[in-house]
């Protein structure tokens, strides 16, 4: 370790080589509660109330810990929630350079299963909050940390279960999830802060056909296969409806000014009012614009027929859709049906779970409105004070995140880490993930002057 570090750094230091070295896989040597435990203990010993630190969760080993900041003062102003996940993807250790459930640092990175994702911001928020209560401070509304289970796998969801059986303990204005967002650089070169927030909403369906089947030598008119990819070739050829919401509007009106050309005239087309379709299609040849652009579906697996000398009695494909939001899986499945048009075959949801029903969720996330200021401006403030000029810009998700649960709720969710990673250097889920040494301490900079911020001063 640097003797140069302050003791608040020393602290944030320590605090993140202790998670990285508990493993909290979804595996029979991971635990969740092992990793909150040891948190709820640093909490306790710097003596936040019992009552203010709470552990809970649906399985013994799949704990969360909420933490409150209460408000000096009360208030009407609800609290602002920071969502953090504890668990982490499974790590194989020969795949590795170093072992990934051992802190190492070397060559200005912090090397471990989860620096990148998110074991550097579990350890920076309770850094801060930590560093906040030993400082004297008193927020004006009450802070909470939520650091929760299952978000990577698993059946016990910290987010979505704390919403559901606990929404006193995590009813919030919004929430702030650190899972997402942060700054992009391009061979140092700080290019872009990205805050998500709004998400699509991941749904798979199950689309099968079938048939009395029979001899290959004998071949009918009818054929699970041919009419299971006849539908999927309807579906390769169509386009939902292409939609803009707050957060893509504002993302586009940012984004033309670091364009050029026809994207650029193409990109001032679909802000318009009414949005040029034809730009529209131009736009969406390139697949980050389209996906931003609507809901996408695409077939990802077959299986089909079960000898090579027989007619196929069934043929079924995986259909991955990414639904914009404002409409729900089951209005989705609908337009599936309708795309196929053929009523023989059948269009089931397939749960997160796997399980298999015929009928698909109704619930839509909700359209979002435009990004609250008393989030973006001290956002934006502070970003820029320690990545000076780098523009700051909502984006819409394509993946899913945590904040989905709240949002369904009606909270609103702002996806930012505040960390800094090169964009070639994304090794979240992957081997010798790692962590600019210096990015860990500006992400630690950054949330102590936002949550004091947000907080109120
Ligand atoms: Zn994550």
């Amino acid at each position: 370790m640097s003797p140069a570090l302050t003791a608040d750094r020393a602290e944030a230091r320590d605090i993140f080589r202790e998670l990285i070295e508990i493993n909290t896989t979804d595996t029979p040597k991971g635990s969740v509660t092992a990793g909150t435990v040891a948190m709820q203990k640093r909490f306790l010993n710097a003596g936040f109330p019992p009552e203010d630190v709470h552990l809970l969760g649906p399985d013994p080993n799949k704990q969360n810990l909420v933490v409150r900041m209460r408000a000096a003062a009360p208030t009407t102003k609800k609290p602002v929630l920071f969502l953090c996940h504890m668990d982490v993807v499974e790590a194989l250790p020969s795949d590795w350079h170093t072992n990934p459930f051992e802190f190492v640092e070397k060559d200005g990175f912090f090397y471990g299963r989860g620096t990148q994702d998110m074991k550097e911001s579990d350890a920076a928020m309770v850094a801060t909050f930590l560093r906040l209560h030993r400082e004297g401070y008193k927020p004006k509304r009450d802070l909470i940390l939520a650091l929760t289970a299952d978000e990577e796998s698993g059946k016990f969801n910290g987010a979505q279960w704390l919403v559901k059986e606990h929404r006193d303990l995590v009813d919030a204005a919004y929430v702030i999830n650190l899972d997402a967002g942060g700054i992009e650089l391009d061979n140092g070169r700080t290019v872009v802060a990205d805050v998500e927030a709004t998400e699509k909403v991941y749904a798979d369906y199950q689309v099968t056909a079938t048939n009395p089947g029979g001899h290959s030598s004998r071949p009918r008119s009818d054929n699970a296969i041919y009419e299971l990819t006849t539908a999927l070739n309807k579906l390769a050829a169509y386009s939902f409806p292409f939609e803009l919401n707050e957060v893509t509007r504002t993302y586009f009106r940012n984004l033309v000014g670091q364009e050029t050309g026809q994207t650029a005239q193409d990109i001032n087309a679909i802000l318009a009012n009414p949005p040029d379709m034809a730009a529209a299609a131009r736009l969406s040849a390139e697949p980050s614009f389209n996906s931003n652009f609507r809901t996408t579906c695409v077939a990802t697996r077959l299986i089909a027929g079960h000898a090579n000398n027989a007619l196929a009695q069934t043929a079924q494909a995986n259909v991955n859709c990414r639904i914009f939001p404002g409409h729900s899986p089951e209005e989705i499945r609908g337009e599936l049906i309708s795309v196929f048009g053929d009523s023989k075959l059948s269009v089931k949801y397939v749960s997160d779970a796997g399980g298999v029903f015929d009928v698909a969720p109704e619930r839509k996330a909700i359209v979002p409105p435009a990004p609250l200021k008393e989030v973006f401006d001290p956002l934006t403030r502070i970003t820029q004070q320690i990545w000076p000029g780098v523009p700051v810009t909502p984006v819409m998700e394509n993946g899913a995140s945590d904040s989905i649960y709240f949002a369904q709720a009606g909270i609103p969710c702002y996806g930012y880490s505040a960390i800094a990673l090169e964009r070639d250097d994304d090794r979240a889920h992957g081997q010798d993930e790692r962590l600019p040494v210096d990015s860990y301490w500006k992400s630690l900079d950054f949330f102590y002057s936002f949550t004091k911020a947000l907080g109120g001063e």
